[in-house]
């Protein structure tokens, strides 16, 4: 495939180096991306600015009919998005197939929730005056997103940011930019969508410093790694932008006494392993409860040994890695967690696809005796490695649950509301699943706390990020 950037309604050339694209399963390139150079990001900055303009001109219910559209041609594409994506991440089709679709369904939430948008008329003190509050998009807005999820990422905010008005600056990892170019080749088919939306791929230093700086772009809405974020915000600072960021996590699961236990490994395995758990949300230590534990590690370590570890093209329930840091990383927490006196369950050998070169499998792996020592229990690991951390009572797992300076998705596993509810209390974070493995949809707030981030995505709140409060005091 050979990628290009989306400026000003059309595909366009990059002025920098195109850079190659490979398959993380057997790293054979699957095609180039152009690059944007810096006249590339500074005429889609201007376009972005006139764009602007002429979306204030529209209404929330054209707006809705664009997004609509387009909610219509994702699901028509579903089956090239999810190849696509697919052959550029490594995660398994029908994964690939689920995040097209939840993609979609944002578009199609905020094609609702565009003409929800409204002001308020406030009492006045006065009997001349009248006090409105109007609520406003933003201005141009930059989105820069990370490979794991290389759709859904930026669709979940590139679909609020347009329905409040606002023209947007996709900047997709350079990992995965074909996912974002398949998707573009639909916006350019719905006329103000195309206008008012732009693709730049390439060096991310130079197009987030030259997006960033740039005050006639008003927001920014970042997801990827703390690290990336906080520096990202206090380069923000300088042109006071609005910042929303969607960081790193290291979410506890936590298995009560009186835990359904299918219910609990199911949810487990779920948020565990979905994507590779090369996800946010992926669940980073299990905590059980020393009373289940036999029996709650006999039917875990039964669902651990069918999941199946291969070509996300292939029949497979976990695909590769996404390189090989990534993958160097995984090594290093399992003999980190090995030689502090972990004890392996099963997997924990990982292998190069092709006998010594190709990509990098890493297979299901559960660690027991676990404990916060390891760098498995403070590091975001970001790969098919199961953690299990035993615990005596309520205060204490809670303590140690928060004991990390993330914040952003927990699990807890009770069958009594009113533990069920003290978890939810007490648990410093953004979500809270209780007796579920699963928190996103499109109608609900995702985001974290602590280093995990602000701003939200989803729902009524999402929409939010995008719109300003401008206050009019009318004398008549
Ligand atoms: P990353 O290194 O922070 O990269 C994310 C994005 O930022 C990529 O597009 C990258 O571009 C760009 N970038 C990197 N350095 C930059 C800079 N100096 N200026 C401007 N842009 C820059 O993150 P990652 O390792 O790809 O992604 C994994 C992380 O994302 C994990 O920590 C994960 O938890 C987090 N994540 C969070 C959420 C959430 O909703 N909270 C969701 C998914 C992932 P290049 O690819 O071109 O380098």
């Amino acid at each position: 495939m050979q990628g290009q950037l989306y400026i000003d309604g059309q595909f366009a050339k990059g002025g920098a180096a195109p850079f190659a694209v490979y398959n993380p399963y057997n790293l054979s390139q699957i095609g180039t991306q152009q690059a944007a150079a810096e006249d590339d990001v500074k005429r889609a900055i201007n376009v972005a600015e006139q764009a602007f303009k002429a979306l204030k001109t529209t209404t929330a219910f054209a707006r809705a009919d664009a997004l609509e559209t387009l909610y219509q041609a994702m699901i028509q594409a579903e089956s090239i998005l999810a190849e696509t994506m697919t052959i550029e991440q490594g995660k398994p089709l029908k994964e690939a197939i689920g995040e097209v679709r939840y993609a979609a369904s944002y578009v199609k939430w905020y094609a609702q929730e565009a003409g929800r948008v409204q002001g308020d008329i406030l009492a006045s003190n006065h009997p001349k005056s009248r006090l409105h509050v109007y609520r406003e998009p933003v201005g141009p807005v930059a989105l820069i997103t990370p490979w794991n999820f290389p759709l859904a990422m930026f669709v979940r905010k590139l679909a609020p940011a347009f329905a409040a008005g606002c023209s947007v600056i996709v900047k997709p990892a350079s990992q995965t930019p074909f996912s974002a170019v398949k998707f573009f080749e639909l916006i350019n088919q719905i006329p103000l969508l195309k206008a008012s939306c732009q693709l730049l791929s390439g060096d991310a230093k130079v197009i987030g410093e030259l997006l960033i700086d740039d005050m006639r772009i008003r927001k920014l809405s970042f997801t990827g790694s703390s690290a990336v974020g906080v520096k990202l915000a206090a380069k923000s600072a300088a042109t006071l932008k609005r910042v929303s960021l969607e960081l790193g996590g290291h979410a506890p699961l936590i298995v009560f006494a009186d835990a359904n236990l299918d219910k609990a490994v199911k949810g487990t395995i779920i948020s565990k392993f979905r994507n590779c758990g090369q996800a946010c949300i992926a669940s980073n230590r299990i905590y059980v409860h020393h009373k289940i534990k036999a029996d709650f590690v006999a039917k875990l370590k039964a669902a651990v040994a069918a999941i199946k570890a291969g070509n996300g093209l292939d029949n497979v329930d976990i695909g590769p890695i996404i390189d090989e840091a990534a993958y160097g990383k995984l090594a290093l927490q399992v003999d980190d967690a090995l030689a502090k006196g972990a004890s392996l369950l099963a997997g924990g050998q990982g292998y190069r696809t092709l006998s010594g070169s190709g990509g990098y499998i890493y297979p299901a792996t559960v660690l027991d005796d676990v404990d916060e020592n390891m760098q498995v229990a403070t590091e975001e690991t970001f790969g098919p490695i199961l953690p299990l951390l035993t615990f005596n009572d309520d205060d204490e797992v809670i303590k140690r649950a928060n004991a990390t300076p993330y914040g952003l998705a927990a699990y807890a596993y009770t069958e009594n509301l009113s533990r069920a509810t003290y978890a939810i209390e007490n648990l410093e974070y953004g979500m809270v699943g209780i007796n579920t493995g699963v928190l996103g949809t499109a109608q609900a707030p995702f985001g974290g706390v602590k280093m995990s981030g602000y701003g939200r995505e989803g729902g009524k709140y999402g929409i939010d990020e995008y719109l300003q409060i401008k206050y009019a005091n009318i004398g008549i």
